[in-house]
């Protein structure tokens, strides 16, 4: 079995929230303003597909709550376990679809 090693995109200094406040990512009261303002740094941001990547275990278990990673908002535990399935999704499809257009890119090229 191959073991996947997922990086942390805190380590890509060309990421679009390298200088961005960090508490943008983490909108108190879940404010949709301030939601869509953090989800619109990640939506240009060029390692969106390797952040999904990464948050997708984390959010499942829980570990990542209450904030935007890769575009999408993960929520609290008011949430529930829907709540987290729903976000995880989310982070899949991300992935799946990122992966799909770099194979779409390289098969034009
Ligand atoms: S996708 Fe969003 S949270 Fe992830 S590294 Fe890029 S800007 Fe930061």
């Amino acid at each position: 079995m191959t073991r996947v090693e997922l990086v942390d995109p805190v380590v890509f200094s060309d990421r679009t929230c390298r200088d961005v406040p960090q508490n943008t990512f983490f909108p108190p009261g879940k404010r949709t303003r301030e939601i869509e303002k953090a989800k619109s740094y990640c939506r240009v941001c060029p390692r969106l597909v390797q952040c999904a990547e990464w948050a997708q275990p984390l959010a499942a278990s829980g570990a990542l709550a209450g904030c935007v990673v890769a575009a999408v908002y993960l929520p609290g535990p008011h949430k529930g376990q829907a709540g987290r399935d729903a976000a995880v999704a989310e982070l899949a499809e991300i992935v799946a679809y990122g992966r799909m257009s770099e194979a779409d890119v390289e098969g034009a090229a």
